[in-house]
C-alpha cells in the first residue's frame, strides 16, 4: 500500500501560505513560493517534520538521524516549480510497522511491516471543463506524508483493516484530519501473485481509489482478474488500473511503458535535517524525545485500557476508540459514576454494580446521542457528564422507564436542565396512578400488620414508615404524596 496524508499544519509545508482543506474560491491560499516563482526561497515547515516523526514513532519506525530533501523532477501543469520537493534516499521514517487484527490470521494480530515515511509536498488541482483545463494551487504545497507498506496483505479486509487503523493513528496524533472525501488521505494498492517459487509476479497498481472500501474491494477483485488470467496460461499487464465503484471492477488506464526517471537530487535551496536525540541548544527545531513526549494514547492502547476499565463489549469499545470525543465524554460520565454518594434518596449503587453502570452508560451514550443526531462535542457542553450519570444511576434504579429516559435525554439537551428538574416537570419517574400503585400498597400493608395496627390507631410515625416501604417496594417510583392520600383511604 501507498498512502498519502496531507497533514493539518497552519500553514503550508515551505511558505507562510494558509493549508486550509476547506477553502472552496480557487487560488487564494497562494504566494510566489508555493506558485514556484523564480528566486523565490522555500523553508521548511519544522511542525509539518514534528508530525511526521510523530506518525513514525506511533508506527514503531526507526527514525533519521540526519536527513535532507530533494527534487523529483517531472513537468504537470500542477506542479507549477516543475519538480516535487520530496524525500527519496532517506526517508525521516523507516522499517516500522501496524499490527492490525486480520481476518487471514483466525483471531490475534498480524503484523504489517511499514517501509518508510517521508514527507514532501503536494501539487495543485486540475479542473477539466469544457474544452479548457483550470488549475487551482491552493493545495500545491500543502505538506504531504508518504507511508509504503512492504507486501505483507494477503486480502482486501487486511486492506481495509490496516487503512482504518492507519486513519484513526492520524487522527491521535493530530498529524492529518485524514478525511479521505476531502482528498486528505489518498490510498493506492499494487497488487501481484506470488509465484509457485515465492517471487513476486508482475505489479498492478490501483489509483483513484476514493474510499477505504473501494481500496479493499479492488484487491479482491484484482486478486480474482490476475488468477484467472495466470490460469488460463496468459500474462498479467504491468499497468495502472482504476475503480469503477458502481459495476465493482477495475479497469485499465494505462500501461506501464518504462520506468520514470525524475533526476532526483539534493535540493539546494533548503539545509539539511539533523534530528536531535534530546535537546542541546535552545534553538533547536527537531528534538526527539520532545516528540515523543507528545505521543497520546494510541487506539490500541485505548482498546485495552477501555477493555480492563470499563469491561464493556467489544463493539462499544470501538465506537469509543473510533469516536474520540464520544468516548472521552463516556469517561466523564464513567468517573462521575464512581465518584457521587448519594442522590435524592437513592442508594449510591454498590461497587458490584460498577460494570453494570458503566454498560448502561455505554448503551445510552451510543443509542441515544446517536439517535437524537447529538454530536458528543455538543452533548459535552450541554449535558453534563454528572448529570448524565445522575441519569443513568435513576435509570439503575428503576426510578425512569427507558422511554422517559429517552425523553430525559432530548431534553437534558434541548434546555440544558438536570434530571431531577425534568423528571419534576414533566412527572416522568414517578408513579401516582392510582391502579398501578393500589398492589403494592396492599402488599405492604399484608407484609406489616403491626405498623397498620398502630397507624389505625393514631400513630403517624407509622403512616411515615408505611410510605417508605411503598417508595422502596416500587423502587422510588411512586409518587408519595398519592401514596399517603391512599394509605389514609385504605386505613381509616
Ligand atoms: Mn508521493
Amino acid at each position: 500500500m501507498e498512502i498519502h496524508a496531507a497533514l493539518n499544519t497552519k500553514t503550508k509545508m515551505f511558505c507562510d501560505s494558509l493549508n486550509d482543506p476547506d477553502e472552496k474560491r480557487p487560488n487564494q491560499n497562494i504566494c510566489p513560493i508555493c506558485m514556484g516563482h523564480p528566486g523565490t526561497l522555500p523553508a521548511i515547515n519544522a511542525e509539518a517534520v514534528r508530525k511526521v516523526i510523530l506518525t513514525g514513532l506511533a508506527l514503531n519506525c526507526s527514525i533519521a538521524e540526519d536527513t535532507f530533501f530533494e527534487r523529483k523532477n517531472y513537468f504537470y501543469p500542477d506542479l507549477p516549480k516543475g519538480y516535487q520537493i520530496s524525500q527519496y534516499q532517506k526517508p525521516l521514517c523507516q522499517e516500522g510497522f501496524l499490527e492490525i487484527e486480520s481476518p487471514s490470521t483466525g483471531s490475534g494480530f498480524k503484523r504489517i511491516r511499514i517501509t518508510r515515511i517521508h514527507l514532501e509536498e503536494d501539487a495543485g488541482r486540475l479542473y477539466h471543463a469544457g474544452d479548457g483545463s483550470l488549475v487551482d494551487y491552493n493545495r500545491a504545497g500543502v505538506p504531504l506524508m508518504e507511508l509504503v507498506t512492504e507486501p505483507d496483505f494477503e486480502n482486501g479486509a487486511e486492506v481495509r483493516a490496516f487503512a482504518e487503523e492507519y486513519q484513526m493513528i492520524l487522527r491521535y496524533t493530530d498529524a492529518s484530519d485524514a478525511d479521505m472525501e476531502k482528498g486528505l488521505l489518498r490510498v493506492e494498492v499494487n497488487i501481484s501473485l506470488t509465484n509457485p517459487d515465492g517471487t513476486y509476479g508482475t505489479k498492478v497498481e490501483i489509483k483513484n481509489l476514493n474510499s477505504i472500501s473501494a481500496a479493499a474491494a479492488s484487491v479482491d477483485f484484482e486478486i480474482k482478474r490476475q488468477k484467472e488470467i495466470l490460469e488460463k496460461g496468459d500474462k498479467v499487464e504491468a499497468e495502472t488500473r482504476g475503480w469503477d465503484g458502481a459495476k465493482q471492477i477495475t479497469f485499465s488506464q494505462r500501461l506501464k511503458e518504462e520506468a520514470h526517471d525524475y533526476r532526483y537530487f539534493p535540493e539546494p535551496d533548503l539545509p539539511p535535517i539533523h534530528i536531535s536525540a534530546s535537546r542541546l541548544s535552545e534553538d533547536d527545531p527537531f528534538v526527539l524525545d520532545e516528540i515523543k513526549a507528545r505521543l497520546p494514547e494510541l487506539p490500541q492502547q485505548k482498546r485495552e485500557r477501555f477493555k480492563k476499565q470499563y469491561e464493556l463489549p467489544d463493539s462499544d469499545i470501538e465506537i469509543f476508540v473510533a469516536d474520540k470525543s464520544l468516548g472521552n465524554y463516556f469517561e466523564h460520565v464513567a468517573s462521575e459514576l464512581l465518584s457521587f454518594d448519594k442522590l435524592d434518596h437513592l442508594e449510591k449503587p454498590g461497587e458490584e454494580h460498577r460494570v453494570r453502570l458503566f454498560k448502561l452508560a455505554a448503551n445510552y451514550l451510543i443509542t441515544e446521542l446517536k439517535k437524537h443526531r447529538i454530536t458528543a462535542g455538543s452533548a459535552e457542553t450541554k449535558i453534563p457528564p454528572e448529570s448524565f450519570a445522575d441519569l443513568i444511576v435513576r435509570i439503575f434504579h428503576k426510578q425512569v422507564s427507558s422511554s422517559g429516559a429517552q425523553t430525559i435525554i432530548e431534553e437534558m439537551f434541548n434546555s440544558g436542565k438536570s434530571p431531577e428538574e425534568i423528571i419534576k416537570e414533566k412527572d416522568l419517574g414517578q408513579v401516582s396512578d392510582t391502579g398501578e400503585l393500589e398492589s403494592v400498597i396492599t402488599r405492604v400493608i399484608l407484609d406489616n400488620p403491626k405498623a397498620a395496627a398502630d397507624f389505625k390507631a393514631g400513630k403517624e410515625a407509622s403512616l411515615k414508615f408505611l410510605i417508605g416501604m411503598v417508595m422502596r417496594e416500587s423502587k422510588g417510583r411512586a409518587n408519595p404524596q398519592v401514596v399517603e392520600v391512599m394509605i389514609r383511604e385504605r386505613i381509616k
